[in-house]
């Protein structure tokens, strides 16, 4: 036997690593079979190459809770450790790479900017257990060793009886850590982060049912067996050749990967690339709502098939984290904070990497099989939107496939758009007005209006689409959004020729007068007299473009306080049609009560029109209405 101190210049190390990882207690385990998995991937290793002349078999973790005991054991068919080794990897390097962590972590720790904790492997076992020892017997012909360790500097060292090759490590599991030996507990972690790793991982046995032997009798019941009941999938999909699978094969992934969730996913992308750094993943489109924020953070990140995180903010661009599925890269530092990773130069390449195979899955998309991009088109558009607006090398893309749409469903690329409207939608400074809805029930007499005079009308309805606009009309030239309901369409697409007015300058100054008397002179309204068809809507309500952006954009919070404003104020245009009927009817009625009334009743249908009229107003004006038709 043989005692020793572990060469360590804090005294008691333990208490300290159980302290700075409060929070993430149980990645020890994770740790273990990490370790675990690396001596059976090793041994395999030196069987393939002939350095070892020993059967691999079918080698397994297994997980075994000794609940009697407060111990819990993980033990694999590895290499093992000579006592040699022993020494050299646990009692020197494994302590001095805890020391280092520490060293290094000791401020920033508690930031909770830091990933995982990889690289303290072997101790993190002391976060949970107050005793841990190893019995391990190496591939070489060397006797067992037994390794025990209490929490302190000490250790001891002693032959162990030990016939097969591999190694036990028990944990004996410290009072406060006691839901360490539950059933439960361990079967949560072992999914959560052990899922794909490419050891079979056991723990417990199963009853499996077998068919009837022939002959059986209908009442005779179905023979059943215990089994080894292995928790993982050691070969999920990421890790195979995009040519093996079939399309069917990566839904049936998806369902692993999310067995709650009973949507489909749209699409898959799948990532594979050894040069100049390792990635491998699939990437799914899910049906994704207009909601930014309830769908984020299911991108889960594995190093070498061992679950690290599900927030992948800093490696992949923010607007793909509302992707699904899985990115596995040995190249993604870990042990640093989110802000020095967006900095790293392989992490940068990695994340321009994955906005390149999207964009390019989405343009082969688009190219290959038009009908369905459109029809697939609102259920993704979030994502791409949002990448355009944020990502510039990804806009350049995006700028071929993305689609609008118009109230009727036919989809336009940007330049099929610009090319269909040129010739109606410019006006005579050159410039191509295009015109949206974003709520075709809310605006629909003006869809109407506009429709009539022949133009198209987009449906844009996403969250982030005035931002979107505005990158749209700062980056092409010659263009600019409205939203139908914006200013009167004559007066947005001006051309050279313009309608006849019926009413003559002085009546029209007369109109315009009597309209502010009635409507008020500081209201929020602006009266402006337009020549229109006769058939066109006598009063219409718009609101400038601009000042309805300034609004929205106060609402999203991009302009809380600009301008150090409250509040912006109300700001309409009241259109008036001279040509109509009504307005002639208006300004010849001679009685001011009878003309301040129709005044009143077409200003409150304009206000109906717009969505404008509520509370107070309405109940009044329904009540004068029913007046009316009586
Ligand atoms: P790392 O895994 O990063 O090398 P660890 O602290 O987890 O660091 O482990 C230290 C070393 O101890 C390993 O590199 C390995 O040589 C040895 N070791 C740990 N666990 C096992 C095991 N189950 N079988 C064989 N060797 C092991
Ligand atoms: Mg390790």
């Amino acid at each position: 036997m043989a005692t020793g101190k572990i060469n360590v210049s804090v005294d008691n190390i333990f208490p300290l690593i159980k302290k700075f990882l409060y929070s993430d207690h149980e990645i020890f385990l994770r740790e273990l079979i990490s370790n675990a998995t690396d001596a059976t991937l090793k041994m395999k290793h030196l069987t393939t190459i002939g350095e070892a002349k020993v059967d691999y078999g079918n080698p397994l973790i297994e997980v075994k809770i000794d609940k009697e005991g407060k111990k819990l054991h993980i033990i694999d068919q590895g290499l093992g450790m000579t006592e040699e080794e022993v020494k050299k990897y646990i009692n020197e390097v494994a302590f001095s790479g805890a020391e280092e962590f520490l060293n290094k972590y000791e401020d920033s720790a508690k930031d909770s900017g830091i990933i995982g904790h990889f690289g303290l492997g072997f101790y993190s076992a002391f976060m949970v257990a107050n005793k841990v020892e190893i019995i391990t017997k190496s591939y070489k012909d060397e006797p067992a060793v037994h390794w025990s360790c209490d929490g302190s500097p000490e250790f001891v060292m002693e032959e162990a009886q030990k016939d097969t090759r591999g190694t036990e490590i028990i944990l004996h599991i410290a009072d406060d850590s006691t839901e360490f030996l539950e059933d439960g507990k361990i079967k949560s972690l072992l999914s959560k982060y052990n899922k794909f790793m490419p050891i079979p991982i056991k723990f417990g046995m199963k009853t499996e049912t077998l068919p009837k032997p022939e002959g059986a009798k209908k009442e005779d019941p179905a023979p059943t067996v215990e089994v080894d009941n292995i928790i993982n999938n050691p070969n999920p999909a990421w890790t195979k050749q995009p040519a093996d699978l079939k399309s069917e094969d990566y839904k049936s992934f998806y369902r692993e990967l999310y067995p709650m969730q009973f949507e489909e996913p749209l699409f898959h992308i799948h990532l594979n690339v050894d040069y100049p750094f390792n990635l491998t993943g699939i990437l799914y489109f899910p049906k994704l709502s207009n909601d930014l924020n309830q769908q984020k953070d299911r991108i889960q990140l594995y190093q070498n098939q061992v679950f690290v995180t599900d927030n992948v903010e800093g490696i992949v661009p923010e607007f793909l984290t509302m992707l699904r599925g899985v990115i596995d890269s040995p190249d993604i530092p870990l042990n640093v904070s989110r802000s020095y990773l967006q900095a790293d130069g392989a992490v940068k390449k990695i994340s321009s990497y994955i906005t390149r195979k999207v964009a390019d899955k989405l343009n082969s998309l688009f190219k290959n099989n038009r009908e369905e991009f459109e029809a697939k088109w609102n259920d993704i558009k979030i994502v791409i939107e949002y990448g355009m607006l944020s990502e510039d090398k990804f806009f350049e893309k995006a700028d071929k496939f993305a689609l609008y749409p118009t109230v009727d469903d036919s989809y336009f690329t940007f330049e099929e758009l610009q090319e269909k409207i040129k010739a109606t939608q410019t006006d005579k400074d050159g410039k191509t007005v295009i015109l949206y809805a974003s709520d075709k029930e809310a605006q629909h007499s003006y869809i109407e209006t506009a429709k009539a005079k022949g133009y198209e009308v987009l449906l844009l309805d996403s969250p982030i689409i005035g931002h979107l606009i505005q990158k749209l009309e700062s980056s092409k030239e010659n263009i600019s959004f409205a939203r139908v309901d914006a200013d009167h369409i004559d007066k947005l697409i001006q051309k050279e020729e313009t309608q006849i007015s019926k009413l003559s300058d002085e009546e029209k100054e007369t109109l315009k007068t009597e309209l502010e008397k009635v409507i008020g002179e500081k209201s929020s309204y602006t009266v402006q007299l337009e020549a229109m068809d006769s058939d066109a809507s006598p009063f219409t309500i718009t609101e400038p473009e601009f000042m309805r952006r300034m609004k929205e954009m106060q609402q999203t919070g991009g302009g809380g306080g600009m301008f150090g404003m409250g509040a912006m104020p109300e700001m309409y245009n009241l259109i008036v049609n001279t040509n109509n009927e009504l307005v002639s009817e208006i300004l010849n009625t001679k009685t001011a009560k009878k003309k301040e009334r129709l005044i009143n009743q077409s200003l409150d249908l304009a206000k109906l029109s717009k969505g404008l009229l509520k509370g107070k107003d309405l109940t009044e004006f329904i009540k004068r209405s029913y007046e009316m038709v009586k």
